[in-house]
C-alpha cells in the first residue's frame, strides 16, 4: 500500500520509548518528526520527573541491539546480578536473579533518553520538535496539533499518529473520543520517594555495588540501585498514610531507627532529613486498556498503553519490547497500517495487561515473600530445577527479565510450575514424616516397646522442651 510514498508518522512524545520507537520507524525508512512537549534534556541543567535510574533487563537490550544502541547503553550501566536483601538487625544475604552469569543493568534514565534522542536525530528523516505539547488530533484525516511554549499553534498532517506520551497520555484521551476503548486506571495505596546514598569520602561505593539493594518491611520496603558516580539511588514505597504520620525530623529518625538502622549511617543523617523533609511521596498508577489503535491513523505505546507500578522494573522493557513487536508487525504486511495496526492491538493487549498484573505481585514479592522461609525454600528448589533441567523449568523473574517469552505465557507457565512445586514440597513433607514414623517404629521393634510407652516418652520428650 505504501510502497510508493514514504509513511510520514508524527510521535507524540520524546520520552524513552518515543526516541527509540523513532529510531525503529526510521529505520523502516518512513519519515518521522518527534513532537515533546519538554525542552530538549541535552540542553537542559535540571530535569524534572521520575526515578534517576532504571532497571534494564532483556527485552529492552533486545530493543536497543536492533537499534544498534546496546553496546553504548550497556558500557553506561552497572550490572545487577542478584537482590540484596537487608534485615532490620543489620544483616545481608544476596538472592541471586536467575544463573549467575545472569545479570540486569542499573542505567541513568536521563543519559538513556538523551541518547536515544541523539541516535533518532543522527537519521536524516527524523525530526524532534520540542516545547510542542499536543492539543488535539483527528485519526481520520491524519491532522495533529501543537501548541508551543511561546504559545504559537503548530499544525500537521501525516499516515500515522503514534502516542508515546507516557501514563496520562494526550492521544489516548483523543482515542477513547474516536473508538470504544476500555480503559481502567488504578492508583495503588502506595507511593515513592526518592532518597540517596552518596559515594564514601574516598569517593567508593558504600554497599557492594552488583546488586539491587532491598530492605523488605512487609508493608512497606526500601530499594538502593547504583549509580555510576558511586552513589544509590534509594526508593522509599510506603502507604501514603505512613508518609503522613512522619511529621518531624524526629519521627523520620525514630521510624528510620526501627526500620532501616544500617541505612543512617549510609544516607548521612543530615542528609536523609534535608531530603525527606523537602520532598513529596509520588503517586503510582496502573493502567490498562484496549484496543490499542484507531482505523488506520492511531495508535499508542508504552505507558500510554500500559503504565504499570514499578515492581517488576518491566515498564521500559516493556514499552522497548512494543517497538520490537510494532516492527515485526509492520514487517509482516508491508506496512499496511490498515492491517498492521489491528493486529499489533491483538498481540500485545494480552501481554501488556499480564505485565501490569505481574508488576502489581511483585510488589508483595518484594516487600513482604522475601521474609519468609518458605519463600525462600521454593526459591532454591526453583533454582535447582532450573538448573536440572534448563530448557523446561525456568523460574517466572527469569522468564520476564531474561528472556522474551511473551508476557502472558510467563504467567501461564508459572502457574502449571506452581503446581508441580506444590506437589514436590508436600512429597517432601510426606517423606520426611513417613521416614521418621517408619524409624520410631524400627527402634520400637529393635528394643521391644510397646506403642503405648512410646507415645508416653514422646509426649514426656514434648513436655521437658517446653519453656518454663
Ligand atoms: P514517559 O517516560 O512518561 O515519556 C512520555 C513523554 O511524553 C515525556 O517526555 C513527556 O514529556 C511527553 N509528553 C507527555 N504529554 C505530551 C503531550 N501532550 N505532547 C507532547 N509530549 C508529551 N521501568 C523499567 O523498565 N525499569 C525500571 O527499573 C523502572 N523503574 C521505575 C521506577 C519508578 C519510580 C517509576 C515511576 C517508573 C519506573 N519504570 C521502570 C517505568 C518507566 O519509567 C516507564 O515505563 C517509562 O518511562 C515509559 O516510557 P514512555 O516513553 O512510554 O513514557
Amino acid at each position: 500500500m505504501m510502497s510508493e510514498k514514504k509513511p510520514h508518522v508524527a510521535v507524540v512524545g520524546g520520552g524513552l520509548v518515543g526516541a527509540l520507537n523513532a529510531c525503529f520507524l526510521a529505520k523502516r525508512g518512513f519519515k518521522v518528526d518527534v513532537y515533546e512537549k519538554r525542552e530538549d534534556i541535552r540542553k537542559a541543567e535540571h530535569v524534572k520527573g521520575r526515578s534517576i535510574n532504571l532497571a534494564l533487563s532483556t527485552r529492552g537490550r533486545t530493543a536497543l541491539r536492533m537499534v544498534g544502541l546496546e553496546d553504548e547503553v550497556i558500557k553506561n550501566g552497572i550490572p545487577m546480578h542478584a537482590r540484596m536483601i537487608h534485615g532490620v538487625d543489620g544483616s545481608r544475604q544476596p538472592i541471586l536473579y536467575g544463573k549467575k552469569d545472569q545479570f540486569i543493568m542499573s542505567v541513568d534514565r536521563r543519559k538513556l533518553n538523551e541518547l536515544l534522542l541523539s541516535a533518532a536525530e543522527k537519521n536524516p528523516s527524523v525530526t524532534c520538535f520540542f516545547e510542542h505539547k499536543l492539543v488535539g488530533c483527528d485519526f481520520k484525516t491524519g491532522e495533529v496539533e501543537f501548541i508551543t511554549n511561546e504559545g504559537k499553534r503548530v499544525k500537521n498532517k501525516v499516515d500515522l499518529i503514534v502516542g508515546n506520551d507516557g501514563a496520562f497520555s494526550g492521544v489516548r484521551k483523543e482515542l477513547m473520543k474516536a473508538t470504544l476503548l476500555d480503559f481502567q486506571q488504578q492508583y495503588i495505596p502506595h507511593s515513592y520517594m526518592e532518597l540517596t546514598i552518596p559515594p564514601s569520602p574516598t569517593n567508593e561505593f558504600l554497599m557492594e555495588k552488583n546488586y539491587l539493594h532491598i530492605w523488605p518491611r512487609n508493608e512497606f520496603m526500601m530499594i538502593a540501585l547504583p549509580n555510576l558516580d558511586k552513589s544509590f539511588t534509594c526508593t522509599l514505597f510506603m502507604p501514603f498514610k505512613i508518609f503522613s504520620d512522619i511529621k518531624t525530623e524526629e519521627d523520620l529518625m525514630n521510624f528510620f531507627n526501627d526500620k532501616f538502622p544500617d541505612s543512617i549511617p549510609l544516607m548521612g543523617e543530615e542528609t536523609l532529613k534535608e531530603i525527606y523533609m523537602s520532598s513529596k511521596p509520588l503517586p503510582m498508577v496502573s493502567i490498562k486498556c484496549s484496543p490499542y489503535h484507531v482505523g488506520d491513523k492511531g495508535l499508542i505505546m508504552g505507558d500510554a498503553a500500559h503504565a504499570m507500578v514499578p515492581f517488576y522494573g518491566q515498564g521500559m522493557n516493556a514499552g522497548f519490547e512494543d517497538c520490537i513487536v510494532l516492527d515485526e508487525i509492520l514487517d509482516m504486511y508491508q506496512n499496511d497500517f490498515s492491517k498492521a495496526l489491528p493486529a499489533y492491538s491483538k498481540t500485545r493487549t494480552v501481554d501488556a495487561q499480564a505485565i501490569c498484573d505481574l508488576a502489581m505481585y511483585n510488589y508483595i514479592e518484594m516487600r513482604k515473600s522475601v521474609n519468609s522461609k518458605l519463600f525462600l525454600l521454593r526459591k532454591k528448589l526453583d533454582n535447582l530445577l532450573f538448573t536440572i533441567f534448563p530448557n523446561s523449568w525456568i523460574p517466572l523473574y527469569t522468564m520476564v527479565a531474561f528472556t522474551r517469552t511473551r508476557y502472558h505465557l510467563c504467567i501461564e507457565r508459572r502457574k502449571h510450575q506452581d503446581e508441580i512445586l506444590t506437589k514436590v514440597l508436600w512429597s517432601g513433607v510426606f517423606f520426611i514424616v513417613g521416614g521418621c514414623a517408619f524409624s520410631l517404629l524400627k527402634i520400637c521393634n529393635q528394643k521391644e516397646i510397646s506403642f503405648h510407652d512410646l507415645t508416653d516418652r514422646v509426649v514426656e520428650l514434648w513436655e521437658s522442651l517446653k519453656p518454663v
